[in-house]
């Protein structure tokens, strides 16, 4: 199955226990917002937090596992085909987030991607987990700042993730087109299409 999710929105997908989702960036540079949760319990979701505190790594790497806020492995890092260029820190931007740098009126973001998706799917979500970002580029200082360096995600860069359990998976391109200074996020020429593999 495969599923293009446009430039500034967001797709739930269901992914069973042994099968693969893999995400693309086609044109590159694109962050890939990605959220899971146990598709027999959405209380229990994938949490970045309590995944790295365990991995003792703030990006995530090929063999990892993805833990739910239960602390149980939900997904497999299996393949990386984008040269470790991921995150774990930064928020699900939202509306806040662009009238915070100033953006007048309503603005997509994965936050909405997020709620829309799975509203989809009949489910209500209330709380916006911490999202792994794919292909965005950050990193910690030595004296512990923490910037975003231009986005260089080759196109066609990929993830493979294998599902340890039943999971409803969510992919939001993230709609983030500002122009702030050390917060591209993004290519410089706006957000682009993700594809979403499932097999
Ligand atoms: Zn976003």
């Amino acid at each position: 199955m495969e599923i293009i999710v446009p430039p500034r929105e967001g797709r739930a997908i269901k992914v069973l226990c042994g099968q693969n989702i893999r995400i693309t960036t086609p044109k590159g540079a694109q962050a890939a917002d990605f959220f899971a949760y146990n598709a027999e319990n959405l209380g229990e979701w994938l949490s970045a937090n309590h995944t790295w505190v365990t991995t003792f790594c703030v990006r995530p790497r090929a063999g990892d596992e993805f833990l739910s806020r239960f602390r149980r492995p939900m997904l497999h890092f299996t393949e990386d085909g984008a040269e470790g260029v991921h995150d774990m820190m930064i928020a699900a931007c939202d509306q806040f987030r662009y009238e915070f740098f100033g953006h007048k009126g309503p603005h997509a973001s994965c936050s909405e991607n997020l709620c829309v998706a799975m509203r989809r799917l009949g489910h209500q979500i209330d709380v916006i987990p911490q999202p792994v970002n794919f292909f965005t580029h950050t990193r910690v200082e030595a004296d512990g700042r923490f910037v975003s360096p231009p986005n260089r995600v080759k196109p066609g860069a990929y993830v493979v993730l294998e599902a340890l359990i039943d999971v409803i998976c969510v992919v939001s391109s993230c709609p983030f087109d500002l122009a702030v200074d050390g917060w591209t996020i993004n290519a410089a020429q706006g957000p682009s299409e993700l594809i979403v593999e499932v097999n």
